[in-house]
C-alpha cells in the first residue's frame, strides 16, 4: 500500500486524520506523517487498514441493486435540512445510513438511505432497531426547540 492509497482510503470513507487515527490507535500527527510519506506503512498497519476498510463495502454497493447518485444524496440531505434522521441534530458531516443494512439485503438506493450523524450511525450498526424520522417529523422537532 502506498502513502497515496492511504490518503485515498481516508477520503473515500470521509474520515479526518484524527478519526482514522482513532480507528487505528494512532494520533492524527502520525497519520499525517504516513500520508506525507515520512513514516513507513508497515505490513501490520496495512493489514489493519485492509481489515477495517475491506473492499467488501465497495463491492456490496456495486452488487446491491440501486445506486444512490451524488445528486440524490444532496437532495436527501437538503430534505432533512442537514439533520441526522435519528437524533435530529444538525450536522455538517452526515453519513449515509442504510435503513435496512446491506448485509441484510437492503439496497443502496435513496428509498433505503437516510442521513445520519456519526454517533447515531455507529450506535445503530447493523441492528436496525433504531427507526429513522421522516423529514416532516424532523421539522416538528426543530420547531419545538
Ligand atoms: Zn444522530
Amino acid at each position: 500500500m502506498t502513502h497515496k492509497e492511504l490518503r485515498q482510503i481516508r477520503d473515500e470513507h470521509d474520515l479526518t486524520q484524527r478519526e482514522l487515527g482513532e480507528l487505528l490507535g494512532y494520533n492524527a500527527n502520525y497519520i499525517a506523517r504516513l500520508e506525507r510519506g515520512e513514516a513507513p506503512i508497515t505490513k501490520r498497519l496495512e493489514k489493519m487498514l485492509r481489515a477495517f476498510f475491506s473492499t467488501q463495502t465497495r463491492r456490496r454497493h456495486i452488487i446491491s441493486q440501486g445506486n444512490l447518485t451524488l445528486r440524490e444524496w444532496e437532495e436527501l440531505k437538503a430534505a432533512y435540512d442537514s439533520r441526522c434522521a435519528y437524533c435530529g441534530k444538525k450536522q455538517e458531516r452526515l453519513s449515509q445510513d442504510h435503513v435496512i443494512a446491506l448485509d441484510n439485503g437492503g439496497q443502496h438506493r435513496i428509498t433505503n438511505i437516510v442521513p445520519a450523524c456519526r454517533s447515531c450511525n455507529s450506535r445503530k450498526g447493523n441492528r436496525e432497531t433504531m427507526v429513522p424520522m421522516k423529514p416532516s417529523e424532523l421539522q416538528d422537532i426543530s420547531m419545538g426547540i
